[in-house]
């Protein structure tokens, strides 16, 4: 269970599904989590990690709505939405 990136913050990621070849990328990716695919129910870890550039900018978007909390493994190790106590600093 190893990723790209390695630091403690929240990155950028983009997925892809071994099995259906489904792609899907997220501004709430993280060192050693992964997201379930959608259809496969399985984890799938981050192929492709990078720093987030503008991670305020990226919050104004309503990051919680759109992050699918049931498939972020961050999610749920912590028991609840792993974006959240970034975005206040
Ligand atoms: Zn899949
Ligand atoms: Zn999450």
């Amino acid at each position: 269970m190893s990723t790209p990136y390695q630091g403690k913050r929240r990155c950028f990621g983009e997925y892809r599904c071994t099995q259906c070849n489904r792609s899907w990328m997220s501004a709430n990716s993280w060192a050693n989590y992964g997201q379930e695919c959608t259809s496969c129910k399985i984890n799938v870890m981050p192929h492709k990690q990078r720093p987030l550039l503008k991670p305020d900018g990226l919050d104004k978007s309503d990051p919680e709505k759109s992050h699918p909390r049931e498939l972020c493994q961050k999610c749920k190790a912590l028991g609840r939405f792993c974006g959240s106590s970034y975005s206040r600093f």
